[in-house]
């Protein structure tokens, strides 16, 4: 990649990739303008104000592991750590809405399971002998459907990897990838509870990686054109020469360079021959405004209900439903009556429904499968000032906001890289 110290780096989109690539570039001293296509920045990681409960939601709830160090890092950059709740420990609740019975996985800090020795705090009717099948996913070879590695029934399957599983593929974990679930265990439970300790954002999620990140690079003199949609690469042999642009046409000098961190689908209509995912999953969301804290923990796990993850926000409680398409004809106010019946029965709150709104998210990530994961391109792409981000570019992980904000990091190191004198 042909570049000097006055290229102008374009980054197209500003979800978590391109805010975490404008970031970095604009640490390395480098020009850089990012062009967003809507009005607001945060893409499938947004918090706004919604009519309907009178509260600020976020488009879904997300939620991080302490072991997502890039993600982590980009919030200490931009300031925002502090906007993410510090659980004391790795501790997953759940509760079985057929049976009532409730439990809580809670792994210890350092990296030798004692956790596992230990009945009162491993999944009920297990024993040490049931783990041995995450040992084998995390060291399986290759990339197949997870049941074809792992017996997907059974207690552990049933209470712990299915709804952990579940949610970070978002995907039925029985097609997901091995290779996605071995690289998520690795990073997290095999390293220790000190890896996996469940971190939610304090005030909404756009609160910690959108707004302060905005912040930051306007206080750097980063311009962000919002409705400022790409239309078209103009190419010029090997390289991009001009970007076609809502707001008009831009030529790019000699050693200018594009950051595409838009969605797969977007970059596939954009780069003629891009191989990228074609298959996608939808998640939903249910929130309601209740203050529920006391009659409910920060994140409960629900087994045999609809609801598959219950989160207590100070002025609302969220619901979450993963791989979620064959919800979205359910008529709105049907779906969030189901989820209440089960939320206040879980919470012993009364029948009547507070506000509520429901969001779903219907291209929310790529569907994490061995096959759809086999199309995930490099960064480095067949023009030679053209780089890609997103979460659905070759991170090694599922679609996540770690991932983001990786593959951000990674193409703006090759261009930092790129721009360095030579030794
Ligand atoms: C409901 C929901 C729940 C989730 N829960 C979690 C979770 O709990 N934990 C987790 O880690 N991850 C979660 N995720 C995934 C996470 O949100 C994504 O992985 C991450 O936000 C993707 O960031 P991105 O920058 O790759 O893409 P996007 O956020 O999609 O950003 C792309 C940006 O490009 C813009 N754009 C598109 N086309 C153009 C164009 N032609 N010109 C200019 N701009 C353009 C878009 O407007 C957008 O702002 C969830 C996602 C959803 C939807």
């Amino acid at each position: 990649m042909p570049s000097s110290d006055r290229a102008v780096i374009h980054v197209i989109g500003s979800g978590l990739a391109g805010l975490a690539a404008a970031v970095r570039l604009s640490d390395a001293g480098r020009t850089v303008v990012v062009h967003e296509a809507a009005l607001q920045a945060g893409g499938r990681c947004r918090t706004y104000h919604d009519e309907a409960t009178g509260l600020l939601i976020d488009n879904g709830t997300h939620i991080l592991l302490s072991g997502n160090r890039a993600a982590l890092d980009f919030a200490e950059t931009i300031g925002s750590r502090d906007g993410l709740y510090r659980p004391d420990k790795a501790e997953f609740p759940f509760v079985d809405l057929e049976s009532g019975e409730r439990w809580a996985v809670s792994l210890n800090d350092s990296r030798f399971p004692r956790w596992l020795f230990d009945k009162t705090r491993r999944v009920p009717q297990t024993s040490l002998v049931d783990y041995l099948p995450l040992a084998r996913l995390a060291l399986a070879s290759g990339d197949r459907p997870i049941g074809d590695v792992v017996d997907c029934s059974g207690p552990l399957y049933r209470r712990f990897l299915e709804p952990l599983m579940l949610a970070a593929l978002n995907t039925a974990p029985q097609e997901g990838s091995s290779k996605l679930a071995a690289a998520l265990i690795r990073e997290t439970i095999a390293l220790g509870g000190a890896y996996c300790r469940p971190l939610l954002a304090r005030d909404g999620i756009g609160k910690v990686f959108v707004d302060p990140a905005i912040d930051y690079l306007r206080g750097r003199g980063v311009a962000i054109n919002f409705g400022d949609e790409l239309t078209a690469l103009v190419r010029a042999g090997a390289r991009i020469a001009a970007l076609k642009l809502s707001g008009g046409e831009v030529a790019l000098g000699a050693a200018d360079a594009v950051i595409l961190a838009v969605p797969a689908h977007a970059a596939a209509r954009l780069v003629p021959g891009l191989r990228a995912p074609t298959e996608f999953r939808g998640i939903l969301n249910v929130h309601f405004a209740v203050a529920a804290r006391d009659a409910l923990p920060p994140m409960l796990g629900v087994l045999n209900g609809v609801s598959e993850w219950i989160f207590a926000h100070p002025e609302r409680v969220s619901v979450t439903i993963s791989n979620a398409d064959r919800y979205f004809d359910t008529p709105r106010a049907e779906l969030a009556g189901t989820l209440w019946r089960e939320v206040s029965q879980i919470a012993g709150l009364p029948d009547a429904m507070p506000r509520w709104q429901v969001v779903r998210e219907r291209r929310a990530t790529f569907a994490a499968t061995p096959a759809q994961n086999r199309l995930r391109p490099p960064s480095q792409t067949a023009f030679e000032n053209l780089l890609l981000a997103g979460d659905w570019t070759a991170t090694g992980l599922p679609a996540t906001l770690e991932g983001a904000v990786r593959s951000g990091f990674r193409a703006a190191e090759l261009i930092t890289q790129a721009m360095r004198p030579a030794a």
